[in-house]
């Protein structure tokens, strides 16, 4: 027998991967929580039959939601996490060793609790001793946040439940208010093929509350589209001219698997098509 699941990625297109067993699924406040051990992917987290995270290419993901905001500033120190309870944008952050502490501020302790236990090498950097985990809602925990961090990352769900006002330029401009002088922002910001209306309000939240905004782009073969996009704000540093030497230089002290110094650079080369619908 043939198990499979199928995540509707659009109304009209679907992904389907072949599945060993159902390891975990829980209906909690806010979502269905569901670890799927697949057959080519590893074991994989679900919510809302939405695929988050699969231990085959979660790095691709992880890597570029952290390394870029992280070494876009100068010297990052204290970073928070909105949502990201696998732990996959922890563990990179930590990485970086002039971080001193990682807040991972997720809503559901049951993303947390079912990552910990079915995917340990992705929730690994939660039991390090520099990462606080804040259960509560990244909204009102950032509203009150001020002059803080030095880089937020925000690793949510897509637009739907709690994840809404994620994507609301008031969260941005919370955000940008718990940032310190120096500070840089991230969102995932989903598939310039199918969700561009998602990426073009980001991008708009984005240049309305930060200097510099700036658009990158890596591949995720799991997420629609396998084309990712990452909306960035900063407060003072470009991200999209990042200095070639600098990043060679600290890029030796952190070990990864798709971040790299020259995907860093390139990953701000937009394909006309992207670049033309930014502009727009
Ligand atoms: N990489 C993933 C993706 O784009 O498919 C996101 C993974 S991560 C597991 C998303 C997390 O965001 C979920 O665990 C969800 O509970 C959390 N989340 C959604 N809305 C939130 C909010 N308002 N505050 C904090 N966490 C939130």
């Amino acid at each position: 027998m043939q198990l499979w699941f199928s995540e509707d990625q659009t109304r009209h297109i679907r992904i389907s991967v072949r599945i060993k067993a159902v390891l975990h699924r829980e209906t909690t406040p806010y979502q269905e929580v569901m670890i799927l051990d697949t057959v080519e992917l590893g074991r994989m987290l679900v919510l809302d039959d939405i695929i988050q995270v699969t231990e085959h290419d979660e790095f691709c993901y992880h890597e570029m939601m952290s390394h870029v905001p992280a070494f876009t500033h100068p010297r990052p120190r204290r970073a928070l996490v909105v949502g990201g309870g696998d732990g996959g944008c922890v563990r990179e952050l930590l990485k970086h060793p002039t971080i001193e502490q990682v807040d991972l501020c997720e809503i559901d302790e049951a993303v947390v609790r079912a990552c910990r236990q079915y995917l340990p090498e992705v929730a690994a950097g939660l039991d390090d001793p520099r990462c606080r985990i804040l259960i509560q809602d990244g909204i009102a925990y950032v509203k009150d946040c001020r002059d803080h961090y030095d880089v937020v990352v925000v690793d949510s769900t897509d637009p739907i439940g709690p994840a809404v006002g994620l994507f609301d330029e008031a969260f941005y401009r919370a955000a940008a208010r718990a940032l310190t002088a120096d500070g840089v922002f991230v969102a995932q910001t989903e598939s310039p093929f199918f969700f561009q209306d998602i990426l073009l309000r980001a991008r708009r939240n984005a240049e309305a509350s930060f200097a510099h905004a700036a658009l990158y782009w890596g591949v995720v073969p799991t997420y629609p589209g396998g084309f990712w996009t990452y909306t960035m704000g900063s407060k003072t540093v470009d991200p999209a001219r990042p200095d070639p030497e600098a990043l060679a230089r600290r890029a030796a002290a952190v070990k990864t698997r798709y971040w790299s110094p020259e995907v860093h650079r390139q990953a701000f080369v937009l394909p006309p098509f992207v670049r033309d619908l930014v502009a727009r």
